[in-house]
């Protein structure tokens, strides 16, 4: 694609920012287009640009963290929104805590006095024909925009709930306790791993879920009438028991046509695990999106035989969140197959989080720019591990059968070690230092993509660091 000089950008928010920013800097003009303060979101609060809309915390900076690599890739990558959080940063021990005010008024004065932008302070109803066009609209688009998507990509393509099960580390499990097999399968085969529940550890089970603490609703954002609709269909495991005490028994856990072989009979329930990859370095607990809180999902799942030192590479979560079905509405180029020269990005393209946007926003930009990488990052760095949960596909060029991320039905992705491809040899000691091999592997990989030296995130550093320009 010849190089554009003008990107219409829908949605100021965190991914919307940066792409806007990021482009400017290549020499892109840039339209922004930012519907508050007149039309706010049930979260949002000011008309400012990358609001930040509940917790003030970009997560880890430790690099030995999945998030401090993804930070310290971004920063080598010049993110703009990650170097106005660090200009903003308040004390918060290891993690990235910003005065919100303070970052979202930086980006706005920024983008104001940006020369190659545009701020156009209205609301998009309907899919614009600018292309290229970022659209950058985030968890809490707006209906009309959402409904208008939907009728030009399939109704099947874009939802309004986002209902996350655990996703646990596969090599926290003691398999000694669980069994492989699929309802109906030959025992002892089969792509899931199955717990074993008897009926004491099933009422155990049941009892904590009815009595364990929940999260409550986002005042303004989970009362919407689209996601109580979605919320009907996508039942939290702790809304099942409390349906009655054998809901589960004849629903997710049901154990029927499952023989565990180390017994020779069928268990009183199981839960099973799904591989989130064809690596199996992690798995899903199929069917137990929860409103638990995190503490309780720790207690209550630990109990599970072969869970007892689990370790949650992502808890289990129910939130309002437009999102799309992004292996299969995506095409190679990460603009929608169906919507040629239509880019979305951030959160409604199927990532979660903070940092995880913004790395969104930064990837589409650099990939708008006028020189842009001559391949998408190695799936062994953050930034590539995230894309690579969204376009699988353009990771596989010689077109295998599809992994379970394309089988499986999506669902949004927040960065953690689970993504990364296993290591190629086992590596001695234990977790601390297989996740140290991987940070190694993925700051090699990103040096060689990208080109350019690593950058330190010393906190005592970030407010001088030089961030690197685009390179040409
Ligand atoms: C209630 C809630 C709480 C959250 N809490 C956290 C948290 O604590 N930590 C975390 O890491 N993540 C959290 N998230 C996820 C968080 O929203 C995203 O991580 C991040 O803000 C997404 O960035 P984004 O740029 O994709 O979307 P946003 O930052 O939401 O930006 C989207 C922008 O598009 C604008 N917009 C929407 N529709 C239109 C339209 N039709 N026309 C013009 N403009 C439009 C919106 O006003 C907004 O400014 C939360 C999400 C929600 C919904």
């Amino acid at each position: 694609m010849k190089a554009p000089d003008h990107v219409t950008v829908v949605g100021g928010g965190l991914a919307g920012t940066e792409a806007a920013l990021s482009l400017s800097r290549s020499g892109v003009c840039v339209t922004l287009c930012e519907m508050r303060p007149d039309t706010l979101t049930g979260a949002h609060r000011t008309g400012n640009l990358a609001e930040l809309v509940c917790s003030n915390s970009l997560k880890s900076v430790d690099p030995e963290t999945a998030h401090g690599l993804l930070k310290e890739e971004l920063v080598a990558m010049g993110s703009f929104v990650l170097e106005a959080a660090f200009q903003c940063r308040i004390p918060g021990g290891g993690a990235l805590v910003v005065d919100r005010d303070r970052f979202s008024s930086t980006l706005t004065t920024r983008v104001n006095a940006d020369p190659n932008i545009t701020v156009r302070r209205e609301r998009v109803d309907r899919i614009p024909p600018d292309r290229p066009l970022i659209l950058a609209t985030g968890p809490l688009t707006a209906p009309a925009l959402s409904e208008d998507l939907l009728a030009r990509i399939g109704s099947d393509r874009l939802s309004f709930y986002d209902a996350i099960s655990p996703v646990v580390d596969a090599l926290s499990l003691d398999l000694s306790k669980l069994f492989r097999g699929d309802r109906y399968g030959t025992p002892g085969e089969g792509d899931y791993l199955n717990i074993p529940l008897d009926e004491e550890d099933y009422r155990t089970l049941v009892e904590d879920l009815l009595h364990g603490e929940r999260v409550p609703p986002h005042e303004g954002v989970e009362d919407r009438p689209e996601a109580l609709r979605a919320f009907e269909a996508c039942q939290p495991v702790e809304s099942l028991a409390d349906s009655g005490p054998q809901t589960l028994a004849f629903g997710p856990m049901r154990p029927v046509g499952l023989v565990d072989p180390r017994t020779g009979r069928t268990p009183y329930a199981v839960v099973q695990l799904r591989a989130e990859n064809r690596e199996e370095t992690a798995y899903n607990m199929v069917g137990f999106q929860t409103k638990l809180r995190y503490s309780e999902q720790d207690r209550i799942f630990r109990k599970l035989p072969g869970l007892s030192d689990v370790q949650f590479l992502r808890y289990g979560s129910l939130h309002r969140n437009t999102f799309l079905d992004a292996p299969r509405v995506l095409g190679p180029d990460l603009s929608l197959r169906e919507l040629p020269g239509v880019y979305p990005t951030g959160q409604m393209v199927g990532v979660e989080g903070y940092t995880e946007s913004i790395a969104l926003g930064r990837l589409s930009a650099l990939y708008l720019s006028p020189a842009p990488p001559a391949s998408l990052p190695p799936a062994t760095t953050a930034v590539g591990a995230l894309l690579r949960a969204l376009v699988p596909f353009a990771y596989r060029p010689e077109a295998l059968s599809p992994g379970p991320e394309e089988t499986a039905p999506f669902s949004p992705v927040n960065l953690h070690f689970g993504l990364f491809p296993p290591l190629p040899a086992r590596v001695r000691g234990g977790k601390r230092e297989r996740r140290r091999a991987i940070v190694d592997r993925a700051r090699r990989d990103f040096a060689s993509w990208w080109g350019s030296p690593r950058e330190s995130l010393l906190p005592e550093e970030s407010g001088r660091r030089h961030l690197s320009p685009e390179r040409r």
